[in-house]
């Protein structure tokens, strides 16, 4: 089984995975440079590889995702603006705080029940400048949107919140886009064609131990350059790790749809042991499972105590992710687990 070396059933995060043998021996090989010269071979193939995936004219290769979320609020929101953005987005709940000190923006948060955020809610806060609230500088949208159970956004509806937004920016969180990608059959492309700019993360479901790409017009991309380096994270020879990221998405995208059916059943052993704890597999869509419990530490130590680790995303809310180091017996024993917890 592929369970972490300890032989522990690891479902805190996809962001456990680690490098597949194919990434050691790309980033063993990888051709760099300086890359705060723009002189990293590898840096530049990433990044021209995740805008062409995107259809954007240009990226940026950046240390994590929350510092291109950051960069993004930096770019496309003035000081003073509000972000409208769903009220359970990392974006807003997950920084510890970045965006006030980072970018001097306030969050105009909306309900995102089903991570989706309502177009009438948007319509709503453009209108309320004009009665002594702020004014909103951008819109942020999380897709899929980890907290709703990593729901997918369907396509029409980031179409008619775009809509809605009209000359407003429009910055998509998709540290698991191609999971939405792959769940909906809507192309990354066709996502970030609604957006100013999009940000990926490369170290979860795509497995490269480190990395996000930020993608969008070629002229908010030269900033976020030197943004990146008053930031501090300009990385030097960082090919050995682009190299990962570039496998990453040439082999990791398609095998996505397992960790999504194997979220499925680990979401079906959750409903079947708690039915009032919230969780709706038929909501399941990728690869985020959370359901609801009055004593998450005593199930995390249950879980624990057979070799399976869980997390928690919020007061009394539990987490399992599913991902490439999770196979079928990983699951089968997971549920096992579940099945007799308290
Ligand atoms: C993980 C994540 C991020 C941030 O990525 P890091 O690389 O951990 O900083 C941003 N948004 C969402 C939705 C995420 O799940």
């Amino acid at each position: 089984m592929s369970s972490t070396p300890s032989g522990v059933v690891d479902l805190r995060s996809d962001t456990v995975t680690r490098p597949t043998p194919e990434m050691r021996r790309a980033m063993a090989d990888a051709e760099v440079g300086d890359d705060v010269y723009g002189e990293d071979p590898t840096v530049n193939a990433l990044e021209e590889a995740f805008a062409g995936r995107v259809g954007m004219e240009a990226a940026l290769f950046v240390p994590s995702g929350t510092m291109a979320n950051q960069l993004a609020l930096r770019l496309l929101a003035a000081p003073g603006t509000t972000v409208v953005a769903g009220a359970r987005q990392h974006v807003v709940v997950y920084e510890n705080g970045a965006a006030g000190p980072n970018a001097a923006v306030q969050f105009q948060t909306v309900a995102d029940h089903d991570g989706t955020i309502d177009p009438d809610d948007l319509a709503w806060a453009l209108e309320a400048a004009d009665h002594h609230y702020p004014t909103p500088g951008l819109v942020c949208v999380e897709n899929t949107h980890m907290p709703a159970d990593g729901a997918p956004w369907p396509i029409e509806a980031l179409r008619a919140l775009r809509r809605v937004a009209g000359a407003l920016r429009l910055h998509m969180d998709g540290a698991r886009l191609f999971n939405a990608e792959v769940a909906t059959g809507t192309s990354a492309a066709a996502y970030a064609a609604q957006a100013t700019t999009v940000m990926c993360c490369l170290s979860k479901g795509l497995c490269a131990p480190v990395g996000s790409v930020l993608a969008g017009p070629a002229e908010v991309m030269a900033k976020a350059r030197a943004e990146r380096q008053r930031l501090g994270g300009g990385m030097r020879q960082a090919g050995v790790i682009a190299a990962a990221g570039l496998v990453g998405l040439r082999t990791m995208v398609e095998r996505l749809a397992e960790d999504h059916v194997r979220a499925r059943r680990l979401a079906d052993a959750v409903a079947e042991r708690w039915p009032e704890g919230g969780c709706r597999p038929e909501r399941v869509r990728t690869n985020v499972v959370t359901w609801r419990h009055r004593a998450t530490q005593v199930v995390r130590d249950h879980l624990a105590g057979e070799g399976v680790l869980v997390g928690t995303i919020a007061p009394g809310v539990l987490r399992m992710v599913t991902h490439h180091d999770v196979d079928d017996e990983a699951v089968e024993r997971a549920c096992k687990a579940l099945a007799g917890a308290p």
